[in-house]
């Protein structure tokens, strides 16, 4: 049992001031494996009032401290492999070889990938006779989700340090523990105290607090668009840049001359990774109407090679999703699903055979939906895929774009011209050709109800930074 009760403050735990506690939950096996607290606008106050001492020194810190403290903390995160993946395992419920190929690598590429950004970027510039000097924005507020444990955290903290901007982060209540160890992993790094503040708590008190604090200058928030309103309009008080990094519904366009087999393989991998809890999941899968048999065909046979199971066994590829309410979620959708007329390929209501403990669900294929469905225009954040038959290519960028999402898009085909012209016409942020994987080097972010702002690598930097004009300055 983890009875983990405190926040990280000004470079140590301390107690909360209240002690309330939120359980954190095993959701394969849905045991409570642990504690932590469910802090106040107080424990907010403190760190705020931590990070505004920090403020002065780590804003001006050099390029090299920064890049020095990046590769510090990635290697103190090597080092900790084992424990993160593990815990990761737990409080996700993702399998373990999940967890260390998927999970654990993306946190660990961001903190690499802000440095070696870091080498090259320059934060002063000399235009049309003036200077242009970047500098930290202040204070930053950090709310994350609980889908990507590391990933989530790391790719902002990682852009914070480098711009020398200190945090106050507030992880998932649901996914606490991997990012209480980037607390440790990160004093241990020798990054100054008070540039990393962790309070631990509910949305509506803890996140609250920091959207709506006075002496925070900016939010970078990942979560569902109903609380990005509300993080925009807490901030608004205060006028603060916000990034929102949302939800969505993305695309997959397979063309005429794709390969139906190999597409159906990519699409469903994808789909069903993280037991679909993810933000650029291909929910919406749009074929020829010619290829329906060849490619339904290839869908159930993918699905079938699926394993779904505890995550500390060996050989599943997917795990339980992360919370009771998820799951009720996940199969009110399908139950939409069904009740709208799609056609069930694969999966359905219910738990999946012998699994009865753990909060698992049926990977599920509707077949025939039409993109006005529910199924089709929500996000479920979980492992339901819509395959949604098209005419010719332009009914299917229509139907891509027919939604108020435009975080992702992917395209399959073997015509350049007809895959360059598709992906010109997706309105999304990242459009990937031939393929699912994602690029941490290629900015991250969202069109539309997606979101504002770019993550990852160089942009991720550039959104915790002012730009300050300095006119006249004597050569
Ligand atoms: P969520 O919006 O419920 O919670 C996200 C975070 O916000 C949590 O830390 C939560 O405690 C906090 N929060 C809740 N209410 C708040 C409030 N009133 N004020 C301030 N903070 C508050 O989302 P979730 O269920 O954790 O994650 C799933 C959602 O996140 C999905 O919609 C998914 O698409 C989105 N997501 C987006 C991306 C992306 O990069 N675009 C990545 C992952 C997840």
């Amino acid at each position: 049992m983890r009875n983990q009760t405190q926040h990280f403050i000004n470079g140590e735990w301390i107690d909360s001031t209240d002690s309330n506690t939120i359980d954190v939950i095993n959701p394969a096996t849905e045991e409570v494996i642990g504690h932590v607290s469910a802090g106040t606008k107080e424990d907010v106050d403190k760190a705020v009032s931590a990070a505004k001492q920090a403020f002065p020194s780590f804003s001006t810190s050099t390029k090299d401290e920064r890049i020095q403290w990046l590769k510090a903390i990635a290697e103190g995160y090597k080092k900790r492999s084992k424990e993160l993946i593990h815990v990761m395992t737990e409080e996700l419920g993702a399998p373990l070889s999940v967890s260390e190929d998927v999970h654990f690598k993306m946190g660990l590429a961001h903190f690499n990938q802000a440095a070696e950004a870091l080498e090259t970027f320059s934060f002063s510039e000399e235009k049309d006779g003036h200077t242009l000097v970047k500098e930290s924005i202040g204070i930053s507020g950090l709310i994350t989700p609980w889908n990507f444990p590391t990933n989530q955290t790391a790719t902002k903290i990682a852009g914070a340090i480098a711009a020398g901007s200190p945090v106050v982060l507030k992880p998932a209540e649901k996914t606490p523990y991997a990012a209480m160890m980037l607390a440790d992993i990160i004093h241990e790094a020798g990054v100054p105290k008070g540039a990393f503040n962790l309070v631990n708590g509910t949305g509506d008190v803890v996140g609250d607090a920091i959207s709506s604090h006075p002496d925070i200058d900016f939010v970078s928030f990942t979560g569902s668009g109903a609380v990005g309103e509300k993080i925009m309009q807490n901030a608004s008080k205060t006028i603060k840049k916000v990034a929102l990094e949302l939800g969505g519904k993305s695309p997959l366009v397979i063309l005429e001359d794709a390969d139906m087999i190999d597409a159906a393989k990519t699409a469903a991998s994808h789909m069903f990774f993280n037991t679909g809890q993810v933000c650029t999941a291909a929910t919406r899968i749009l074929v020829p109407k010619a290829k329906q048999d060849a490619f339904e065909n290839a869908m159930k046979d993918t699905v079938a090679s699926f394993s779904m199971g505890n995550p500390k066994e060996e050989g599943h590829t997917a795990g339980p999703l992360v919370s009771k309410g998820q799951w009720d979620t996940v199969q009110s959708y399908i139950q939409k699903g069904i009740d709208e007329g799609a056609t069930v390929l694969v999966g359905g209501t219910g738990k999946p055979d012998g699994l009865d403990t753990g909060y698992f669900a049926k990977p599920t294929v509707f077949s025939d939906v039409s993109n006005n469905m529910v199924i089709a225009q929500e996000e479920i954040f979980g492992p339901v895929l819509s395959i949604i038959y098209y005419n010719d290519v332009d009914h299917a960028i229509d139907i891509a774009n027919d939604t108020v999402y435009g975080l992702a898009g992917y395209v399959f085909g073997q015509d350049p011209d007809k895959l360059r012209y598709v992906a010109s016409r997706i309105r999304a942020g990242q459009i990937t050709i031939n393929n699912a994987q994602t690029d941490f080097n290629a900015p991250f972010g969202g069109y539309k109800q997606s979101g504002i702002g770019r993550e990852w690598g160089e942009f991720g930097i550039e959104e915790y930074l002012e730009v300050k004009a300095v006119l006249g300055m004597p050569s």
